[in-house]
């Protein structure tokens, strides 16, 4: 679609954080361009940066197998990112990486038009809802303007801690549900 490739070459392009010049490739997010669900991650790590592509590592192992619990495949959803650049250390997205990332993801949320988005990890949820808490909210579909926000831990804490890897499954097996509810306008 070429308005996402547009997108795509202005994050190319962008040097406003300074973790710019760290970076191997950007990672804007790739999948359907009309896709139903859209997840948003927190940010690349190492293999992501490498390849310029999401949720390649050990936590995109993780989504995969998700994804596929559910019968979804990547090319029928949209994968992204808070930030398109890695930080650091694989240290956490800070405050001002999100702020200056902000309209890209806004442009990609626009244009895209998903009926949901799931939303993965602590981060990516409060960018939507800031006084929320995942540990209470996770599960749940929240409407932030035209679209529904369903929140969901980070695969990436599924590695470290089973109890949250069944949580995250359960609410996998939600997302279809839930979608099925924005779809016959129960909500
Ligand atoms: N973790 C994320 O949040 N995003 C990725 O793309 C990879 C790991």
């Amino acid at each position: 679609m070429f308005e996402l490739q547009i997108i795509r070459t202005k994050i190319e392009k962008c040097t406003l954080c300074q973790i710019h010049s760290l970076r191997n490739k950007t990672v804007p997010g790739e999948g359907n361009g009309e896709p139903e669900i859209m997840f948003i991650g927190e940010a690349p790590g190492k293999n992501e940066d490498l390849q310029g592509k999401p949720f390649v590592g050990a936590a995109g192992k993780i989504l995969d197998q998700l994804l596929s619990s559910i019968n979804l495949s990547r090319n029928e959803v949209f994968i992204t990112n808070l930030i398109k650049c890695r930080p650091p250390n694989n240290r956490d997205p800070i405050d001002q990486e999100i702020y200056n990332c902000a309209n890209f993801l806004n442009e990609q949320i626009e244009l895209l038009k998903p009926k949901m988005i799931v939303t993965l990890g602590r981060y990516s949820f409060s960018r939507f809802f800031p006084d929320k808490f995942i540990s209470q909210d996770r599960g749940k579909l929240f409407k932030w303007k035209n679209v529904f926000i369903y929140p969901v831990y980070h695969p990436a804490a599924a590695l470290r801690n089973s109890s949250i890897k069944i949580k995250l499954e359960q609410d996998f097996l939600g997302i279809i549900k839930s979608l099925q509810k924005i779809k016959l306008s129960f909500l």
